[in-house]
């Protein structure tokens, strides 16, 4: 059965669609979440288990397929469905965004990326050609081109020359295509700049592929800039080819994109978090490693059926993350997989009654402030202490007026910068000089590194926390 796309019905108030896709594994009812499994594993779970949480399609990830087992082991032992035993529709990415996000070593060029081989060292070369090639050897149902990554805040000039060969590299996927079963999706590129992404939109929907991305997105972006995006983008796509969200995002997000009209959505989130021992419920997000759940009776979450929630306590599962067992991630896993899976079937029902707008508002109030209130202080970050502890220490200078960010001093006397927004503290206890120093420098063994042959030191993360840690990376160096 080759692939096809029927729209369904409309929601009445907002953009949100219902729609079916058909692939050579099945169907997919759309909205539709796709767990991640990155290695032809969504980590920890059986092909059953994520069945039995709702899920129609996955994602597998070309990148990472590729050095690990490799395209041989796909051809010989008949592809990924054969290979993970999952029965159910398959989409793979094109390994751009690990390319561009995780590779230390890589060089872009028209041709495609050159790039190490994590798992051996070798070179490795992956060309819009050689991407479907893997994608073919892999046999997923839905393969993507190869674009090119750039962060969402990157500068106009070189947006614009990613957009171009991410064009190019689009027209080079589709002639490579082999087989005609498989579909294949183009990616709207364009970062925040909306003439861009209609340009890119523009493009790529004059020609034949089976249904389009929105990319670039969730890289360095807010929420309110993500949307916009989205709801500009989506609108520029036809509505009779569907529309895929690349790896965004928290249920917020993806509420929010449903209401744009988008169809697919993937995200590592719900089973990352969960390795990690954070759990999306119903009333927003539970970190269950906190001391508040040690004795608690109550479910994970009282509103989910999930395998968990009926069987084990909070108490319970806050003992598997306390003594690292690793039956806590994966009853975890089992429970944020349904909960994104519901949300879906959620909204699918909603759509169809025509109430979307309605639905969405009722979950997103239901959900913890923190998961859409970005004024919030970010998890896991220390407050600044009020007052500097040690008598004769410099008192934090009051904010300018309207400035976002000011000089305090933390409670052992050393420099530190203070977000007023969100309270998060830069280098909150030592001064960032030494935190750097011991962090990152000491820790990473850099001078040992730096003494030995190797490939230039290149700095990446120059955020304002991390320009210290690069600037102490630079003084090891020197
Ligand atoms: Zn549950």
């Amino acid at each position: 059965m080759p692939f096809r796309f029927h729209p369904g019905p409309k929601d009445a108030e907002t953009r949100a669609r219902r729609g079916t896709l058909e692939t050579p594994h099945g169907r997919v009812e759309t909205p539709a979440f796709m767990p991640v499994g990155t290695r032809a594993s969504v980590t920890g779970l059986t092909p059953a288990d994520v069945r039995e949480a709702g899920a129609e399609i996955i994602l597998g990830n070309t990148y990472h397929l590729l050095l690990r087992p490799g395209p041989e082991a796909f051809r010989t032992l008949g592809g990924i469905h054969r290979f993970m035993r999952w029965d159910g529709p398959v989409l793979t990415d094109s390994g751009g965004f690990q390319i561009f996000s995780l590779s230390h070593d890589r060089v872009i060029t028209e041709a495609g990326a050159r790039f190490r081989s994590y798992v051996d060292g070798r070179p490795q070369l992956l060309t819009p050609e050689s991407s479907i090639a893997m994608q073919t050897a892999i046999g997923s149902d839905v393969m993507m081109v190869l674009d090119v990554c750039l962060p969402s805040t990157a500068e106009a000039p070189e947006i614009r020359a990613a957009m171009e060969r991410t064009h190019r590299w689009a027209l080079r996927s589709l002639a490579a295509r082999t087989n005609p079963e498989q579909a294949l999706f183009a990616i709207v590129q364009g970062g925040l700049d909306p003439a861009l992404r209609a340009a890119s939109a523009g493009f790529l929907t004059q020609h034949p592929f089976d249904g389009f991305a929105i990319g670039g997105l969730a890289v360095g972006d807010t929420r309110d800039e993500r949307g916009d995006v989205v709801a500009r983008a989506a609108e520029l796509l036809p509505p009779d080819r569907p529309r895929y969200l690349m790896g965004v995002g928290t249920p917020p997000d993806l509420l929010e994109a449903i209401g744009h009209g988008v169809d697919m959505f993937d995200c590592i989130l719900p089973t990352t978090l969960a390795w990690q021992g954070t759990a999306f419920t119903s009333t927003g997000r539970v970190r269950l490693t906190r001391t508040e759940h040690r004795l608690s009776e109550l479910p994970l979450d009282a509103a989910c059926a999930c395998e968990t929630c009926r069987g084990w306590s909070r108490a319970y599962l806050h003992h598997l993350f306390k003594c690292r067992e690793p039956l806590g991630p994966r009853l975890v896993s089992v429970h944020n997989l349904r909960h994104y899976l519901d949300l879906m079937r959620g909204a699918r029902a909603a759509i169809e009654a025509g109430r979307y707008g309605a639905y969405q508002r009722e979950r997103l109030e239901a959900l913890d402030r923190h998961e859409h209130d970005r004024s919030a202080r970010p998890p896991g970050r220390r407050r600044l202490p009020e007052a500097p502890a040690s008598p004769g220490a410099p008192a934090a200078a009051a904010p300018p007026e309207g400035a976002r960010f000011h000089l305090v001093v933390t409670s052992l006397g050393a420099p530190a910068v203070r977000d007023a927004e969100s309270g998060e503290v830069m280098h909150p206890v030592i001064g960032p000089a030494v935190e750097a120093e011991r962090l990152y420098v000491a820790q990473s063994r850099l001078r040992e590194r730096l003494a030995e042959p190797g490939p230039p030191l290149v700095l990446l993360d120059v955020g304002l926390g991390a320009g210290a840690n690069a600037l102490a990376a630079l003084r090891a160096a020197a």
